[in-house]
């Protein structure tokens, strides 16, 4: 695959974090462009869903990723965001925002905030997102980013995913960017009558997406890929 068209290469000072909101500008468009025809319209991985080709060639990842790899923000590839965690590879991403099947008046659960990514594609596409992740200064990061790129309907919380949300209601659909070696039980809890969730599950090297709906009160899950994961962890005072 070709990686000829990375600006970061070339310019290393375009794209830093800055206080101001930023400009999308045809050099980082053109790379999410590259991006999205060579990484996610590809015959074997086929991303068919226009709204989410569309939000994958508008969201910034570079603003999502630290200095030190930002070069690579647009490379197919997940990439370290500190405190041991990646953002995911955009392929993975498109992957599990397309099998949501997400509609614009759904109200969308994310476990696994990371550096706020995922979440701001889902602001693309959906009502509301609520996005829970574990390591406060992750959550403090991804909140204060998604606020200065002007993402209004993300809502983050520090705290361990595991209980779900922490106020009661029901989501249209829950993604999960950490694996379990279990479906934790409250997130089945809080997915609506006829919703999906998409999470990782296994141990450390095979994990699979598996792809749960409730129907008429019964859970149908299946495993849709293989993939890789950081695991979804607990606070250890718990
Ligand atoms: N969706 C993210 C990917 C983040 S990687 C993105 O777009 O960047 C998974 C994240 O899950 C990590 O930041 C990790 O700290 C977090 N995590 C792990 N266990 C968790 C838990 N029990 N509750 C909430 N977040 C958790």
């Amino acid at each position: 695959m070709s990686r000829t068209l990375n600006p970061f290469r070339k310019w290393p000072n375009l794209g830093s974090r800055t206080d101001r909101p930023i400009q999308p500008d045809a050099d980082t468009l053109q790379a999410r462009q590259q991006m999205v025809r060579q990484q996610l319209q590809v015959p074997d991985r086929g991303i068919t869903n226009q709204r989410v080709l569309a939000a994958m060639e508008k969201v910034p990842r570079h603003e999502f990723t630290p200095k030190k790899v930002r070069a690579e923000a647009y490379d197919d590839t997940a990439l370290p965001i500190g405190h041991g965690q990646t953002i995911s590879q955009p392929f993975i991403v498109a992957f599990m925002t397309e099998q949501l099947q997400p509609q614009t008046g759904d109200r969308v659960l994310e476990i696994g905030t990371g550096s706020g990514y995922q979440a701001a594609i889902l602001s693309e596409l959906v009502r509301e997102i609520y996005t829970i992740e574990i390591i406060d200064s992750l959550a403090l990061r991804a909140s204060a980013d998604l606020k200065r790129l002007g993402y209004k309907n993300v809502h983050v919380q520090c705290g361990d995913g595991h209980a779900g949300w922490s106020e009661p209601g029901l989501f249209d659909s829950i993604i999960v960017t950490c694996a379990p070696v279990q479906v934790p039980p409250p997130l089945i809890a809080q997915l609506k009558e006829g919703g999906r969730m998409l999470i990782p599950v296994g141990p450390k090297h095979h994990q699979q997406i598996n792809l749960l709906q409730k129907f008429n009160g019964e859970l149908h899950q299946r495993a849709i890929l293989p993939v890789r994961f950081v695991p979804l962890t607990r606070n250890e005072a718990d």
